[in-house]
């Protein structure tokens, strides 16, 4: 982890509501699929975390939503401006095996944590299936998906584009045509929720990317704790990846 000051290299607004910043890389490690920045957006006293979308040695890619005072200022960054990040923070999604048969599932803004990872799979040529789903065709950001030989299944809320409905009725369906070895998802907690059930009612294996109000993302204030089976752990440090079977599920429908 570090603390740097890091040039914009560029900043694109992708639709009325999503971003992407690409910045220097500047840490002297390079970060893990799964893992996040904290970005100081000057909005406000406390940094926002990003979950890193995409690497290489020169920059890292983030997608962002606009939803308050934070990502509204980010988005008003411009190229050659300094922004001070501590990352790469958090853990990982776990090593698996070569062989393996991974699903990836994105649910909305979800897909920045699973381009990275999605990116990694086909430079190792791996075997895996990507489930990207969000309310209409505009906020599927298919732009940023890598070239390779995945399958793709895409779904929207309205039906504008891929199959009408959600990605995890796409993704059971296809996971009883052929059972998954491992799942690696990101997106909203009910969408989690819901993949995390249906993958234990079928004995499969799921990691999540989990979201939550985050303060000093270093794992000091407590403030990110989500219940588990083990007791509440801080999303920022023994997170952003869950293990789904370990998380104490308690929303109402
Ligand atoms: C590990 C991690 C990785 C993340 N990665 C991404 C990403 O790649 N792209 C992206 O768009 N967003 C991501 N988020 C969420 C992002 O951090 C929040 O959207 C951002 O902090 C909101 O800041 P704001 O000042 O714009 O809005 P605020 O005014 O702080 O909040 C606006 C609304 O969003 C809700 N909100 C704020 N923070 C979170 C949060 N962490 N989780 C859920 N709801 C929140 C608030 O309750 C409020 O309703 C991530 C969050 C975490 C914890």
């Amino acid at each position: 982890m570090r603390h740097i000051k890091a040039e914009v290299f560029s900043k694109k607004i992708l639709n009325d509501t999503y971003v992407e910043v690409v910045f220097a890389n500047k840490f002297n490690i390079q970060p893990n699929p799964g893992q996040f920045v904290h970005i100081l957006t000057k909005a406000t006293f406390i940094r926002r975390p990003f979950s890193i979308a995409g690497c290489t040695d020169q920059w890292v890619r983030i997608l962002f939503k606009i939803r308050g005072p934070g990502t509204k200022k980010l988005s008003e960054v411009k190229k050659g401006m300094q922004l001070d990040i501590i990352g790469p923070l958090g853990n990982s999604f776990p090593s698996v095996d070569k062989k393996a048969k991974i699903y990836l599932v994105a649910g909305g803004i979800g897909i920045a944590p699973i381009l990275f990872v999605a990116e990694q799979f086909v430079k190792e040529k791996r075997y895996f299936k990507l489930f990207y789903g969000a309310r209409n065709h505009k906020d599927l950001l298919i732009q940023f998906l890598p070239d390779g030989e995945y399958i793709k299944f895409f779904t929207t809320d309205d039906g504008s584009f891929g199959k009408k409905g959600t990605v995890v009725e796409v993704f059971e369906k296809k996971s009883e045509e052929e059972k998954p070895d491992i799942v690696f998802a990101a997106g909203p907690m009910k969408m989690l929720e819901k993949l995390s059930i249906s993958c234990k009612q079928h004995n499969i294996d799921a990691y999540i990317s989990l979201e939550n109000i985050m303060f000093c993302g270093l794992g000091v204030c407590q403030g990110c704790v989500i219940e588990t089976i083990d007791g509440y752990k801080r999303v920022c440090k023994e997170g952003p990846i869950f293990n789904s079977k370990k998380i104490k599920w308690n929303l109402k429908n």
